[in-house]
C-alpha cells in the first residue's frame, strides 16, 4: 500500500487508485515544460511525461504547495475542499 496520508485520500479510494489521491493540478494550457516543478519539488512527485509534468507519485505528495509558488507560468494550483461542520 501506498504511504501518505490518509486524510487526503478521497472516501472512495482503492488501494491503487491514482485519482484518489488529492494532488496539485497542472494546467497543461499554460505549462510551458521548463521542469522547475519536476527537479523542485521536495518529495520527487512530480515527473516530466510526453504531454507534460504530472503527479506520478500521489503518495508522496506532501500537499506543501511549493509547486504552486515557484511555478513561472502560474499553472500549478492545489485545490482546497471547503467542508461545514455539523448544525
Ligand atoms: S513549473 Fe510550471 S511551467 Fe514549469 S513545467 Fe512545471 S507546471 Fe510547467
Ligand atoms: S505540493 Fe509539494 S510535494 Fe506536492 S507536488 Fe507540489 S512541490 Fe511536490
Amino acid at each position: 500500500m501506498p504511504e501518505g496520508d490518509p486524510s487526503r485520500r478521497t472516501e472512495q479510494a482503492g488501494e491503487t487508485d491514482m485519482n484518489a489521491w488529492v494532488v496539485p493540478e497542472i494546467n497543461l494550457e499554460r505549462c510551458t515544460r521548463c521542469g522547475t516543478c519536476v527537479e523542485r519539488c521536495p518529495a520527487g512527485a512530480v515527473e516530466m511525461g510526453p504531454v507534460g509534468p504530472f503527479i506520478a507519485r500521489p503518495w508522496d505528495c506532501t500537499y506543501c504547495a511549493l509547486c504552486e509558488e515557484i511555478c513561472p507560468e502560474g499553472a500549478i494550483s492545489l485545490g482546497y475542499e471547503i467542508t461545514w461542520g455539523s448544525p
